[in-house]
């Protein structure tokens, strides 16, 4: 599972996706993006509109699902829940990975039931590199031994492990810089797959 705010979707994201799938040997990554993220401001456009770009990001990506699951719960979009339900549908004995960034995983003793996850999942941890800030105390105190050095070692267990992988592409884009080019009417050209843009510009998504 990777989930995000996807506010929009972009190429660090779609890569980052894609070289999870290979260097991880997961059978599907799970994209899903947050209806209502716990701990970031609203996002400039609704659920759906990111969805829609999330899908048209995604196009027919083999190994990558655009997953709506979070759109159809009430409430704040809690990763606890979407693993614990992915959990149900694969079985006990699936190994899930919940991936996440440099800059989300900073904040992760914030998150809603943070043991839990780890108990649902493995947390894998995507290095950025406009990202490297030092963990902060209850971050470091959550995960305890948990970190493992290798691929293999991570997958040797349904859930409890943590890794950090540095992917071959590591690209410095984020949400933020996309949103701001566009705003300003700068250019977003391949920092966002062409169908991604096209659909934003059509419709003045993020213009103002
Ligand atoms: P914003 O700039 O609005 O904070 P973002 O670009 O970080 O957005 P999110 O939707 O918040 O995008 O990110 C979803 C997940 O993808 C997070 O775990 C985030 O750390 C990760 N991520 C985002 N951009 C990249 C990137 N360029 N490389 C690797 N991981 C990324």
């Amino acid at each position: 599972m990777l989930g995000g705010t996807f506010d929009p979707v972009h190429l660090g994201h779609l890569r980052s996706a894609v070289e999870l799938h290979e260097a991880l040997g997961l059978d599907r990554v799970h994209m899903v993006p947050a209806a209502s993220p716990p701990l970031r401001d609203t996002p400039r456009v609704t659920p759906e509109e990111r969805l829609t770009l999330l899908r048209l990001g995604i196009g027919d990506t083999p190994g990558l699902v655009a997953d709506s699951r979070e759109l159809d719960r009430e409430g704040p979009s809690y990763s606890a829940d979407t693993l614990a339900e992915l959990r149900e549908e694969y079985g006990r004995e699936a190994r899930l990975v919940m991936a996440l960034g440099h800059d989300a995983f900073l904040r992760l003793a914030d998150w809603h039931a943070p043991e839990r996850l780890f108990a649902l999942a493995h947390v894998v941890v995507i290095e950025r590199p406009d990202h490297q800030a030092r963990l902060p105390a209850s971050l470091t105190a959550l995960i305890g031994n948990r970190e493992v050095a290798s691929t293999a070692a991570l997958m040797a267990a349904p859930a409890g492990g943590l890794l950090r992988l540095s992917l071959p592409s590591r690209m410095a884009i984020s949400a933020t810089e996309v949103r701001h080019r566009l705003a300003t009417g700068a250019s977003v050209r391949y920092l966002l797959p062409e169908a991604v843009e096209a659909h934003l510009l059509t419709r003045g998504l993020y213009r103002h």
